[in-house]
C-alpha cells in the first residue's frame, strides 16, 4: 500500500464523498463488475463536462478509485463506501415500526415483537413483557425481505456482530476489541447479574451479550445440541430455553468465575468462564 496516498485525515476523506459526481463515479464503476476506460466511465456518468468528470475522478483516485493500466477500478475501499450506501445506515431513515414475528415466546406462546427505532431492534415478547435482546441494524438491510424473514435476519445479524467481537474484530471500525466477564453494565435486564462485554480499544464500540451467548460457540455446546438433534447453525437462539432462562451462577467474586449449565432433553452440561474469558467444561 502506498501510505503517502493512504495517510489522509478523516475530514479530507468524507469531504471527498460530498459531491454527486464523485458518487456517481464510484456507483459507476460498482455497476460495471469490470474495469473501465476513461471515456466509458465518462459515458456512464453522464456529466456534460469532461473537465468537471476529469477534476472529480483524479480526486477519487488514490483513495476510493484504482487506475491500473489506463482503466479504472473500485479498491476494496470503494466497495467499502458502496456498501454503506447499501446498507443505508448513513443515507437512509426507516421510519419507526412494530413487526410480529413469525417466532413464539419459548415461554408464553405469544409472538415475538420487534420493535425498530432509531436504527435499533428490540426483540420483546409482549406478554411476558420481557426484552430478549436489543441490537444495532441498518435501515438498508430491511430491503428485499419480507417480514417473514425478519426473524432469522435479526438473529443472524445479531449473531454475527458478537461472533467479530468476541473474536476480538470491531464491525464498527475493524479495530481490535477486548472482552471481560462484567457485573454492572447498562444494558443489564433486572433478573441478570452477570454478563460478557466487548469493547473496542479503537472506536469504543460495545457488544454485550449473556454468560449463555458466549458459550453458544463453543464446540462443546455446538456438539452438545448437535448430539440431540438440534442444528445450532439453523436454530433460533430465541427458541432455546435455557438460554433465555439465563441462568448463570457466579462462584468465585475475585477472580471472577461464572457457571452456566447447558440443558436439554433433561440432560446437563455446565461449563465455565474465566475472568479472561476462558471457557471450561466441568
Ligand atoms: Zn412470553
Ligand atoms: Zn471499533
Amino acid at each position: 500500500m502506498n501510505t503517502d496516498e493512504r495517510d489522509v485525515s478523516p475530514e479530507k476523506t468524507f469531504s471527498l464523498l460530498g459531491n454527486d459526481t464523485r458518487i456517481g463515479i464510484i456507483q459507476a464503476l460498482w455497476k460495471a463488475d469490470e474495469p473501465l476506460s476513461f471515456s466509458e466511465l465518462y459515458d456512464r456518468v453522464g456529466l456534460s463536462d469532461s473537465g468537471q468528470f476529469n477534476y472529480h475522478l483524479n480526486k477519487l483516485v488514490g483513495l476510493f478509485v484504482r487506475q491500473k493500466d489506463g482503466k479504472y477500478e473500485l479498491p476494496f475501499a470503494g466497495f467499502r463506501v458502496i456498501g454503506a450506501i447499501l446498507s443505508g445506515t448513513y443515507t437512509q431513515r426507516a421510519e419507526p415500526a412494530t413487526y410480529e414475528l413469525d417466532l413464539p415466546c419459548i415461554k408464553c406462546e405469544t409472538r415475538l415483537e420487534a420493535e425498530y427505532d432509531e436504527e435499533m431492534v428490540t426483540v420483546r415478547c409482549p406478554t411476558c413483557n420481557e426484552q430478549r435482546s436489543a441490537f444495532g441494524f441498518p435501515p438498508g438491510a430491511f430491503e428485499g425481505r419480507d417480514v417473514d424473514e425478519l426473524p432469522q435476519t435479526f438473529e443472524r445479524w445479531l449473531r454475527n456482530v458478537f461472533s467479530m467481537m468476541t473474536d476480538g474484530i470491531c464491525l464498527n471500525c475493524s479495530g481490535r476489541t477486548v472482552g471481560s466477564l462484567v457485573t454492572e453494565s447498562e444494558y443489564f435486564e433486572q433478573e441478570a447479574e452477570i454478563g460478557v462485554e466487548f469493547v473496542c480499544e479503537r472506536c469504543n464500540d460495545h457488544a454485550f451479550g449473556s454468560v449463555g451467548s458466549y458459550i453458544l460457540q463453543h464446540p462443546a455446546v455446538v456438539a452438545f445440541h448437535y448430539e440431540r438433534g438440534i442444528d445450532l447453525c439453523e436454530q433460533s437462539a430465541w427458541e432455546l430455553e435455557w438460554l433465555i432462562d439465563n441462568d448463570s451462577r457466579i462462584l468465585s467474586d475475585e477472580p471472577l468465575l461464572v457457571e452456566h449449565t447447558v440443558e436439554l432433553d433433561g440432560d446437563e452440561l455446565t461449563l465455565t468462564v474465566n475472568d479472561e474469558l476462558t471457557v471450561e467444561v466441568e
